[in-house]
């Protein structure tokens, strides 16, 4: 499957929002876009108009690359989301914060979304006593992620580990930092899901 292989500094500059997708160095002085906050490019520095539908795409793509993820998993998520109770853009950000690679990166045993999935599709997690290897698994309450024996010592893993303290772990889930496991004691509501994100739009941008 293919997937994104260019700057990711360029796409938090490109969506005007800093994402935090490169873990230790979002947090330092080399931020790209704390040091150049506009759109890359010779023409980065332009005001553009922007249409409506130009608004719902972008907020789309935000989302999207923030979770790492291809249009054509985006959009089975979204239409998973519609056949969900409840409303459809709260439904997808929920679903997306389930996914087992974004549940390795809450708990902080990753530093972005990113190295979450590439550890996870490394053999580095057990969910529920069981070898995960898929990052788009969808974990359910009462799920326990928990980094494998072998991979305890894993040196990105207890990095990330002693890292997690400035952003801290979300209320829905538990971590036993001793046990290297984590718990889903619930699922996350969208009042806790506080990145800027105008999921209407995106549902909007769908339903054309
Ligand atoms: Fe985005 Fe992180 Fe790069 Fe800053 S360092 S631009 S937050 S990916």
């Amino acid at each position: 499957m293919g997937r994104y292989v260019g700057s990711l500094c360029r796409l938090c500059r490109s969506e005007n929002l800093k994402m935090f997708l490169k873990g230790d160095r979002c947090y330092s002085d080399k931020c790209a876009f704390d040091r150049r906050g506009y759109a890359p490019g010779q023409h980065g520095q332009r005001r553009r108009k922007v249409s409506d539908y130009g608004i719902q795409l972008r907020e789309k793509q935000k989302v999207k690359r923030m979770y790492g993820m291809l249009e054509s998993q985006f959009r089975g998520l979204f239409s998973k989301a519609e056949r969900a109770r409840g409303i459809t853009g709260a439904n997808l950000l929920i679903f997306l914060e389930r996914r087992l690679d974004n549940v390795v990166y809450r708990l902080g045993f990753a530093n972005s979304r990113t190295q979450g999935r590439q550890l996870v599709r490394h053999n580095h997690f057990m969910v529920n006593g069981k070898k995960m290897n898929i990052p788009s698994y969808t974990v359910k309450v009462g799920d326990v992620v928990e980094v494998r024996e072998k991979s305890r010592k894993v040196a990105v893993i207890s990095d990330a580990m002693e890292a997690v303290v400035r952003r801290g772990i979300p209320a829905w889930l538990e971590l036993s930092k001793e046990h290297f496991s984590g718990t889903i004691k619930a699922y996350p509501t969208r009042e806790e899901l506080t990145m800027p994100i105008q999921e209407q739009l995106i549902v909007e941008l769908y339903s054309k």
